[in-house]
């Protein structure tokens, strides 16, 4: 009888685990692009929608498991973005030092069953190749087995650069290195002009597997002419990825435009762009979370974040909760 029971009790546990979705890695695991769409790995269209920390170098405090969580179970993230600082004291000066604050948000993100983008957060990362394609294949060697993990080769170059000469073969010789190690995770690429020229990628774009590219707006400061330029790009057929935004103007300060803010959202939700947040932070400007002296670890309280966390909170609460409703169901029918 016993013996019976346990039997019983492996083959619902069994059932359990092929069936259930426990978080929102399990529900679509490893991302693939497909014309204008992320797909998950049942062919379901993703959109996912979360927050990118700050500088790694300068709000590192954030960099941790706990902050991870938090903002997994209380803002409905299904994605978070290391920002990895690196010219002004960031990798380039503390390569173990960034990589290891890096390295924290992804396990975490692994651990917890949330997508992360490892961004190499920089304005002229093609002056230094040499540096990524080492980052690079060292995290694709360590992370390239997990369907969490995303990415982010170039955050946003400025807009002197050529995509032609400059961008693009830095990111190509990037992504080679990366699929030294990774056969198959998506990779998204920045494009010139703070990752706003877009249509100029998808006119001449990266021949690999799983790419998609970044578009960077501030609600304030880049309106219809921006989203007028990402429809041209998705017409050429290309899939992009809202890695950075903000609902503010692009300094990070000002006021916050709602208005548009909605417009943008409105947009990408039309055609399933997934998005993250600038940014999880406490310094004292617009586009930040969290008030000043917000806990490192999460826990956060109403009063501890700023208007600007409030509205994105709403946000991702109202359109990631519904995800997140993992049907388990088919294992309450083994119970039967
Ligand atoms: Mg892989």
């Amino acid at each position: 009888m016993k013996r019976s029971i346990s039997i019983f009790c492996l083959l619902l546990l069994g059932h359990i685990v092929s069936f259930g979705q426990n978080n929102i890695v399990e529900k679509y695991g490893k991302l693939q692009v497909k014309g204008n769409y992320i797909l998950g790995e049942k062919g379901d269209t993703v959109q996912l929608r979360g927050l990118s920390f700050f500088w790694s170098q300068w709000m590192g405090q954030y960099y941790n498991e706990d902050a991870v969580k938090w903002l997994r179970d209380d803002w409905k993230c299904t994605i978070v973005r290391a920002a990895m600082g690196v010219e002004m004291d960031g990798y380039l000066y503390d390569p173990e030092g960034e990589k290891q604050n890096v390295e924290k948000v992804v396990d975490a993100a692994i651990k917890h069953g949330i997508y992360v983008i490892i961004d190499f957060h920089s304005h002229e990362a093609h002056k230094h190749p040499e540096e990524a394609k080492k980052f690079f294949a060292e995290m694709a060697q360590k992370y390239g087995k997990y369907p969490n993990v995303i990415y982010e080769v170039y955050n946003e170059p400025l807009q002197d650069p050529t995509w032609k000469d400059d961008i693009k073969p830095y990111e190509d010789s990037v992504i080679a290195v990366i699929r030294k190690y990774d056969a198959d995770n998506l990779i998204v690429c920045g494009t010139r002009q703070w990752s706003q020229m877009v249509s100029e990628a998808a006119n001449d774009p990266i021949k690999d597997v799983n790419v998609a590219y970044a578009l960077h707006y501030y609600a304030d400061t880049h309106k219809k002419s921006l989203r007028d330029e990402a429809q041209k790009a998705l017409d050429k057929g290309v899939a992009l990825f809202v890695t950075e935004f903000g609902t503010c103007n692009a300094s990070g300060n000002g006021r916050i435009n709602k208005v548009e803010s909605e417009k943008w959202w409105e947009f990408l939700d039309k055609y399933k762009i997934s998005w993250c947040q600038w940014s999880v932070a406490d310094k004292v400007e617009t586009a930040s979370i969290l008030q000043p002296g917000a806990p490192a670890k999460g826990g956060w309280t109403d009063e501890q974040i700023t208007e600007t966390g409030q509205f994105l909170k709403q946000e991702l609460l109202k359109k990631n909760s519904p995800l997140l409703n993992f049907k388990t169901n088919k294992s309450a029918k083994g119970k039967k």
